[in-house]
C-alpha cells in the first residue's frame, strides 16, 4: 500500500490535451488553432527584435545573479506602474499604486487572489461566464466561493450586458469582480467605453472589489487605447487590482513575466499593502526570477527599444486583424451562407466562432483543424498558409 495509492489522476487540462492531440496527429494539413500564442504569418513563434536587442546587451554587460527582493525588479516595477496607469498620472506621481513583479500574468492574479483572501476572508468572487478556463480554478484555489456573472450571449453574438450590469447591482457588497481589461478570452467580444462607465458606477455604488486582468494590452486596439479603462477607474476614485502580463505582447511566454498593481488610497496606504503581497510572495516562492522582468524592463525604459517594441506589437495587432478580414471572406468564398462578418467585430487572439461542440469534433478527427470544444479559435495563429483549408474545413462542416 503506497502513500498515494488513494490519488486521483486529475482531470486533464482541456487545452493542453488538445496539443498532446495535435501533436500525435498525422494529418500534414494539421491546423493548431485550439493555443492562446502569436504566431507570425510564417507559423512561427517570432522572438521580437527589441528583446533580442536587450538580450545582446546584457550579455555583453554580463552581472552576477543575486536574490532579487520580493518585489522583484525595480525598474520594472516602476515601467509597469507607467504602462499601466500612465508616466504623467496622478497615482503614480503620488506613489500610490503598490506593484510586485509576478511569475507571468498567472503570478499576478495569485499574489492578489492570496492578500485579498486575508483582507475579505468571506468575499466571493463572481468572474464572466465564460471566462479564461484558469480564473475560476486560480480563485478557488486560493479559498473563494468562484461565481459567474452572464457575459456572452451566443444569439445576439455579443455580450449579454444587460445580464452582466444587472449581476453586477445585485452583488453583495465586497464582492470581488474579475474583469478583463481588454480582449475578452475566451469569447473575443468587449464593452464598450460607455458600457464601462456602466460597470465602474455599480462598481462604486455596490462597493466591489474589481480586478482587472490586462493579459493583452497592445492587441486590441493599441496600448494606450486598451489601458483606457484603467483611466476610467482611476476617475471614479476607486481603489482596484490589475494583473499585467507580457507574455503575449513580448512574445516571452516562457520567462513568465507578469505583475499584479493595487491602487491605494495614499502611498503610505501602498506601502503597507506592498508590505502584506511581498508576504504572499516570501511564502510561496520568496522572490522572482531575474533575466525576463530585465529585458521588458530595458525594453521599456529605453526610448528606442520601446518604439521598436510598439512597432513590433503593432504588426502583431495588425496581422490579426488582417486574419480576421481573410477569414471572413474566405468562408464566404468557400461556401459559408451565414454571414460571419462578426469575426471582425471580436478583438485580440481569440474569435468564438460560434461553432457547435460536434461541429469543433468534426474539424479535428476530419480535417486537423483544432479548436475547442466551445468553438474558440486563436486567429493569431491563421497565417496565409493555412487559411484556406481552415475556410474549406469550416465549410464542410
Ligand atoms: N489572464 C488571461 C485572460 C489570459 O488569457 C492569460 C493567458 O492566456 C493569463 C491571464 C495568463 O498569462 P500568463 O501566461 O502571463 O500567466
Amino acid at each position: 500500500m503506497s502513500l498515494f495509492s488513494a490519488v486521483e489522476m486529475a482531470p486533464r487540462d482541456p487545452i493542453l490535451g488538445l496539443n498532446e492531440q495535435f501533436n500525435a496527429d498525422t494529418n500534414p494539413a494539421k491546423v493548431n488553432l485550439g493555443v492562446g500564442v502569436y504566431y507570425d504569418d510564417k507559423g512561427k513563434l517570432p522572438l521580437l527584435q527589441c528583446v533580442q536587442i536587450a538580450e545582446k546587451a546584457m550579455m555583453e554587460a554580463p552581472k552576477p545573479r543575486g536574490y532579487l527582493p520580493m518585489d522583484g525588479v525595480a525598474a520594472y516595477d516602476a515601467a509597469v506602474k507607467t504602462l499601466v496607469f500612465g508616466a504623467d498620472s496622478e497615482p503614480v506621481k503620488s506613489g500610490r499604486v503598490a506593484t510586485a513583479q509576478g511569475i507571468g500574468g498567472t503570478g499576478g492574479l495569485k499574489i492578489g487572489a492570496d492578500f485579498l483572501k486575508k483582507l475579505s476572508p468571506n468575499a466571493k468572487v463572481l468572474i464572466s461566464d465564460p471566462s479564461w478556463e484558469n480564473h475560476r480554478a486560480l480563485f478557488a484555489q486560493a479559498g473563494f466561493t468562484v461565481e459567474s456573472y452572464p457575459y456572452y450571449d451566443a444569439a445576439k453574438r455579443g455580450v449579454n450586458f444587460d445580464g452582466m450590469l444587472a449581476a453586477l447591482n445585485t452583488a453583495a457588497e465586497g464582492t470581488i469582480v474579475v474583469l478583463h481589461a481588454c480582449c475578452h478570452n475566451p469569447t473575443g467580444y468587449d464593452i464598450t467605453s460607455t458600457q464601462w462607465d456602466q460597470v465602474i458606477a455599480a462598481v462604486k455604488a455596490r462597493k466591489l472589489t474589481a480586478f482587472l486582468d490586462m493579459a493583452y494590452q497592445g492587441f486590441g486596439h493599441g496600448i494606450v487605447e486598451d489601458g483606457a479603462v484603467i483611466g476610467k477607474f482611476v476617475a471614479a476614485g476607486l481603489n482596484f487590482f490589475v494583473s499585467t502580463s507580457f507574455s503575449k505582447s513580448f512574445s516571452l511566454y516562457g520567462e513568465r513575466v507578469g505583475a499584479l498593481s493595487v491602487l491605494c488610497e495614499s502611498k503610505e496606504e501602498a506601502e503597507r499593502v506592498l508590505s502584506q503581497m511581498k508576504v504572499v510572495i516570501r511564502t510561496n516562492y520568496s522572490n522572482p526570477q531575474i533575466h525576463g522582468a530585465t529585458v521588458v524592463a530595458n525594453v521599456l525604459n529605453n526610448p528606442e527599444l520601446r518604439a521598436l517594441w510598439e512597432k513590433e506589437l503593432a504588426e502583431m495587432r495588425v496581422r490579426i486583424k488582417a486574419m480576421r478580414q481573410k477569414l471572413v471572406d474566405g468562408l464566404k468564398a468557400a461556401g459559408v451562407k451565414e454571414d460571419m462578418s462578426f469575426i471582425t467585430t471580436q478583438i485580440g487572439m481569440f474569435s468564438y466562432s460560434g461553432l457547435s461542440k460536434d461541429q469543433m469534433v468534426r474539424l479535428r478527427n476530419e480535417f486537423g483543424v483544432y479548436g475547442t470544444d466551445t468553438g474558440r479559435m486563436c486567429v493569431a495563429a491563421l497565417n496565409s498558409q493555412n487559411i484556406n483549408h481552415v475556410c474549406a474545413s469550416i465549410a464542410k462542416v
